[in-house]
């Protein structure tokens, strides 16, 4: 009954487009936004933490739990909910999202839903929507169609869904972790270089980091002024310290 009940919620989009509309006068606003188990991403974080004024580190100490079990082999974060009766997101009012601008990429995509598998750095993905058609959501009743194209670009998800790809490569690699006694350190690894991308700068700026790699001086000046080219450079990392992989070039002086 369960599964069945599930199987009809997450609907494929067969017909290409979908009728939805979200606004404060649908009398189911901002209803969404409570009893979540919304699973963040690594640029989740860093818009997030940005938009709220403090470092990636206090970010996840205040508002997030680390999940242990939601991936096979790496630890998962998701936005803490309220300890209140409505388990309500720490970022909704009654006039709806407080971060709307920097809201994370799973509630931008909502009510569509998108399973994708970049096969390569250098292809695209492949990806394949569906539409999450929960009962709350009166959004359906509304007249306006989309395409999933109009409402990517309407929702601002180009750049999450190509930073999140990246990401997801690291998670889904079918590289091996190497022997078990690296093991807790390699996901310390994967979770400071994912989730905490202030202590992930201390990490490179202020060890020995730069006399150990070939990075050009144009690449650091580059790492050091915008977050998206480090979180980037993290995941390169991550490529080169979990699996061995050449994403980065060790000094040989
Ligand atoms: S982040 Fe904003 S859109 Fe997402 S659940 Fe919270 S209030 Fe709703
Ligand atoms: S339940 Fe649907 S229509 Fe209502 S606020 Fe959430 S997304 Fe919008």
């Amino acid at each position: 009954m369960e599964s069945n009940k599930k199987k009809d919620i997450f609907q494929p989009l067969t017909s290409g487009t979908f009728r939805f509309s979200c606004h404060r006068e649908v009398p189911c606003f901002t209803r969404c936004c409570a009893k979540l188990r919304l699973v963040l991403t690594p640029y989740d974080i860093v818009r997030l933490r940005k938009r709220l004024g403090i470092t990636s580190g206090e970010f996840l100490e205040q508002y997030t739990d680390t999940l242990l079990r939601e991936h096979p082999r790496f630890p998962m974060v998701k936005l803490k909910m309220l300890d209140d009766e409505g388990q309500r997101c720490p970022f909704v009012t009654k006039e709806g999202c407080t971060i709307y601008e920097d809201r994370p990429g799973a509630c931008r995509l909502y009510p569509i839903g998108r399973a994708s598998m970049l096969v390569s750095d250098k292809q695209d993905p492949k990806e394949q929507y569906f539409v999450i058609r929960e009962d709350h959501c009166e959004g359906f009743k509304e007249e306006k169609v989309w395409t999933i194209d109009d409402w990517v670009s309407h929702e601002g998800l180009r750049f999450y869904m190509e930073m999140n790809d990246r990401w997801l490569a690291i998670l889904n690699s079918p590289k091996t972790l190497g022997p078990e006694e690296y093991l807790a350190k390699k996901h310390k690894m994967f979770f400071m270089a994912s989730y905490d991308i202030d202590r992930f700068r201390q990490f490179i700026f202020k060890s020995r980091f730069f006399s150990l790699f070939e990075i050009p001086p144009e690449k650091r000046q580059e790492l050091a002024s915008t977050d998206e080219s480090l979180l980037l450079f993290a995941y390169d990392w991550l490529k080169f310290s979990l699996f061995g992989e050449k994403t980065l070039t060790p000094r040989t002086d």
